[in-house]
């Protein structure tokens, strides 16, 4: 690439910088991430247009959602796991949803520190959650800097969450696969997790079994399984697996990464993976949708007022829920034909 071409500004031409991801240039990756994270309305459509020009280059990844309270050992796990993918050629990307980071210093960082040697292996690349915002837009950013991973040929693609409200919901929404990482120790744990989290899990694994911790982690594994028993939907044709695993002896990774594998297999089979993807960013595209609409009500003071009056009369008992949107409704279309 010549020199000149390099110091043209995202900016001004996403497809040369497009040409740059696709080449496996980390800066133009890097940078591009940024540009998606950014909120300015000229950054957002040159962000389209980067991606727009990307998307044939996406979609081959392997993408897996990670969860687990902190302290589960997460980034111990991901780093070991990291490594042993670098190890067998794939190139892995690790990114995070973590709506809580940001100013007041999330449980995610994501960053170098917590991932030492993976954060400096050639093979890998390290992104930290973007910024504390609302989680459908802290999510909706991991997920087109997902899109630019796998255009700059990162085919393993990790997305690190903790149960931050409905974080796990989103992150299990944009990925192939959902891991749920546990602690050992029977009895107590289900309590100290969200019950929901069991359906999203794609696999359960008892991690931090060593050491004297291996007794506590059978039983954990038995605990999940009955409760895996009890959760599952009628019609649903995998049924998670609950293995054991250490990140910090790097034991118990490998059968993780085949049941991986064996999810896919099985998804192709009966013929749902496309679907499943489909069905994923049909989802993300109403989502969107809804937020914009919202935002076209919240982001307007007259039809914000409007809004808060129809909540207080419906309060009041003065107005129904679908009669109070009828009139925002009408408010919302006023303002459009005005503004138009
Ligand atoms: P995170 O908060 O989920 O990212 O957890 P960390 O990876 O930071 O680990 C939390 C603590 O658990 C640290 O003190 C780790 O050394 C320890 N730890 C992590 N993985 C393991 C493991 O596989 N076995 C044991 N015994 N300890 C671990």
């Amino acid at each position: 690439m010549p020199r000149a071409s390099q110091q043209t500004p995202i900016l001004d031409d996403p497809k040369l910088w497009a040409e740059r991801i696709v080449g496996g240039e980390r800066a133009a990756l890097a940078r591009a991430i940024t540009l998606v994270e950014s909120k300015r309305p000229d950054h957002r459509r040159a962000a389209q247009q980067l991606l727009t020009a990307l998307l044939p280059h996406t979609g081959a990844a392997r993408r897996i959602g990670i969860t687990g309270v902190p302290g589960v050992g997460k980034s111990t796990f991901i780093e070991a796991f990291g490594l042993m993918l670098i190890e067998a050629g794939h190139k892995v990307a690790v990114l995070a949803v973590d709506p809580s980071s940001g100013r007041t210093g999330g449980s995610i960082l994501g960053d170098k520190t917590r991932m030492a040697q993976l954060s400096v292996n050639p093979g890998a690349y390290i992104r930290p959650s973007p910024a504390a915002g609302t989680l459908g837009g802290v999510a909706a950013k991991t997920r087109e800097s997902m899109l630019l991973c796998e255009a700059a040929g990162f085919d393993v693609i990790l997305i690190e969450t903790v149960g931050v409200g409905q974080s796990e919901t989103v992150v299990s929404e944009m990925v192939d696969f959902f891991l749920v990482l546990m602690l050992p120790g029977a009895g107590d744990e289900l309590q100290g997790i969200k019950k929901g989290v069991l359906e999203l899990a794609d696999m359960i694994a008892v991690n931090k079994a060593d050491g004297d911790n291996q007794k506590g982690a059978r039983a954990a594994a038995s605990h999940y399984r009955a409760a895996l028993h009890i959760t599952q939907p009628v019609g649903e044709t995998w049924t998670p697996p609950v293995l054991l695993c250490s990140g910090l002896a790097g034991e118990g990774l490998s059968e993780i990464w085949q049941q991986i594998n064996a999810h896919r297999d099985h998804l192709e089979e009966e013929g749902t993976f496309e679907a499943k993807r489909n069905a994923q960013q049909i989802r993300w595209m109403n989502s969107l949708l809804t937020d914009r609409l919202t935002g076209l009500i919240e982001e307007d003071d007259t039809l914000l007022a409007e809004k808060q009056r129809l909540e207080a009369a419906l309060i009041a008992g003065e107005t129904t829920p679908a009669s109070a949107v009828e009139e925002l409704m009408d408010a919302l279309q006023a303002s459009l034909r005005r503004s138009s």
